[in-house]
């Protein structure tokens, strides 16, 4: 794979980080995309511009506010509450996202001719978006690949992690410190540690503790 072109789905958040520091040692040369979908904070991308900057891989935005004519969400629009509901989706929840971007990001990958696609979903932690699911990403491959008559193969290194394995693959590639301290994941928009309350930073700081405990051992 050492010889290949990967694109990977970036958003400056710690698990896109983590995949593209695993990215740049699977493959030669790396490509980032990065969707715009009117974030509340515009913070998003300039934190995953500067990180593809750092680490000297192309950028690319991609606007996606289309998504926002479809359904309103706590990403997007200031007047509805970020919660989390027991058992339900939470209001973060766009219906189709992973998919829409991760179809678009194809048609990139192909456009600059990588076979290579890499993504952070998770099966794990994240709160069961139905197009984060392994089974999902797979058929999405093989659609992908009738679809355009291609050979894409998608990589999905978190899939089976939880956030304290993210930290620990971070580790491993020698990016713990770096996605620490220069990744973007708390939705008020603060790097680093973010804002420490919201459901984002929880996670964040959760599998970090659990993490830096079982490193002790
Ligand atoms: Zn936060």
């Amino acid at each position: 794979m050492k010889q290949e072109k990967a694109v990977v789905v970036f958003s400056g958040g710690q698990d896109s980080t983590t995949c593209l520091f695993w990215a740049l040692k699977q493959f030669k040369e790396v490509a980032t995309v990065t969707f715009d979908y009117g974030q509340r904070h515009h913070a998003e991308i300039e934190c995953a511009r500067q990180i593809a900057e750092e680490l000297g891989v192309s950028f690319k935005v991609l606007d996606m506010t289309l998504i926002n004519q479809l359904s309103a969400n706590a990403l997007t629009r200031d007047n509805i509450e970020i919660t989390e509901e027991a058992g339900g989706m939470p209001s973060t929840f766009v219906p189709g996202r992973n998919h829409l971007f991760f179809s678009f990001a194809a048609v990139y990958a192909q456009a600059i001719g990588a076979r290579h696609l890499v993504t952070g979903v998770s099966e794990t932690d994240f709160s069961g978006y139905p197009d984060c699911r392994d089974t999902f990403v797979k058929s999405l491959n093989v659609t992908l690949n009738l679809a355009m008559d291609a050979e894409f193969v998608t990589h999905t290194p978190l899939m089976w992690l939880d956030k304290a394995g993210v930290w620990e693959l971070s580790d491993q590639l020698d990016a713990f410190d770096f996605i620490q301290q220069r990744t973007l994941t708390c939705y008020n928009g603060i790097q680093a540690e973010g804002c420490g309350v919201c459901p984002a930073c929880k996670l964040r700081s959760q599998g970090l503790e659990e993490y830096l405990k079982r490193r002790m051992v």
